[in-house]
């Protein structure tokens, strides 16, 4: 079985710590939540207890995906619960190991790493604005952990019903290392100084605790969260008796080299895509009223290139029935401030309306 071990820390300058984990074989998870007056605590823990209650035992990541979906609904529902939980939302980060065989869904602005042969391997993809600023070449990995913007993320649970997680799966070989962390680690120190810390041997709790003492070290500045797994090959029956040969291994590491060459192709093709979607943004009518999304509609490759930015009061009834119909589909603008000026005409037209709720959730930023 693999041996994991998870660690928090309220870092250096946080009065709380809104941060959560899971350290339940085969079910590893972080989450970050965010949102005032201790929301973000509440939303981290509504999360991983829906998690727990609805993953999978099997290192599926559909399942796993679906797991997500339903902790993403369980924060919606919770935030409608109460007025002081408005808008409030978290990252997940969840992986199921079997041996070494790892499903991970992912969700946000924390990470899943693996380590092998020494060498620190990012698993998921940010889900925040400075990512896809970093993504289209616009900034460098390293000036983005230093952006005023770092913590606008781009997709959380607890805003869009609609919401999916990215998935993953790979094989890696024993002795490999998982590592999932919140933004409070990954946001202090860069990756090369994290592989450091890993790579010496040390149990999956004394690794976790340097890295936190590592992160505080260089401030602290968030909440820090890390959940190190040891993989090794006692694994379902069936996958057993390969693991022993080198062959074997061999197959082992030419899957996980597909896997990680595959992310790097489809992450390519998206840039483009991802640039093109971020300078736009779209009205389009969602259960009845006018909602901003940045981005634009549909999907393309299958990953959907839009944001939630706002909702708004306008009942799409109330406007003529041409701008309905177009509003069905999505009537797209070059950039959000056209789109939003645009949504305040149409309130201007259609009278008082109800508060509107914002989103992309975003965390204070030290
Ligand atoms: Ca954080």
């Amino acid at each position: 079985m693999s041996a994991g071990s998870g660690l928090t820390d309220p870092g250096l300058t946080r009065p709380a710590n809104e941060d959560t984990f899971i350290v339940e074989p085969p079910l590893y998870a972080v989450a970050d939540g965010m949102g005032g007056h201790r929301a973000g605590e509440i939303a981290s823990r509504v999360a991983v207890n829906e998690l727990l209650a609805s993953a999978p035992r099997a290192a599926d990541p559909k399942a796993l995906a679906r797991a997500v979906r339903a902790a993403n609904r369980a924060v919606i529902e919770s935030a409608q619960r109460s007025r002081s939980r408005a808008g409030m939302g978290t990252t997940l980060t969840a992986a199921i190991v079997d041996g070494t065989h790892v499903a991970v869904a992912h969700v946000g602005d924390s990470r899943a790493y693996l380590l092998h042969g020494g060498k620190l391997t990012r698993i998921t993809e940010d889900h925040s604005m400075v990512a896809d600023l970093v993504r289209q070449g616009t900034i460098t990995e390293e000036d983005a952990r230093f952006h005023p913007q770092r913590s606008v993320i781009t997709r959380a649970l607890g805003s869009d019903p609609e919401m999916a997680a990215d998935t993953y799966e790979l094989d890696a070989e024993p002795g490999d290392r998982l590592l999932l962390a919140t933004d409070g680690l990954t946001g202090m120190l860069p990756d090369d100084y994290i592989a450091d810390l890993l790579v010496d041997g040390r149990s999956p709790t004394e690794s976790a605790a340097r890295l936190i003492e590592a992160a505080n070290r260089a401030g602290g500045y968030d909440n820090i969260t890390v959940v190190v797994v040891d993989l090794d090959d006692v694994s379902a029956a069936a996958a057993a008796p390969q693991r022993g040969t080198n062959e074997a291994r061999r197959r082992v590491a030419g899957r996980l080299l597909w896997v990680v060459a595959a992310v790097a192709f489809i992450a390519i093709a998206l840039g483009g895509a991802y640039s093109y979607a971020s300078a736009r943004a779209y009205l389009i009518d969602e259960g009845g009223r006018v909602a901003v999304y940045r981005g634009i509609p549909g999907s393309f490759a299958g990953v959907s290139l839009h944001w939630r930015a706002q909702s708004t009061g306008v009942v799409t009834d109330e406007l003529p029935v041409p701008l309905q119909a177009r509003l069905r589909s999505g009537i797209v603008f070059d950039g959000l401030p056209a789109a939003l000026q645009r949504a305040s005409e149409l309130q201007g037209e259609t009278g008082p309306s109800t508060p509107a709720s914002s989103t992309p959730v975003t965390t204070s930023t030290p």
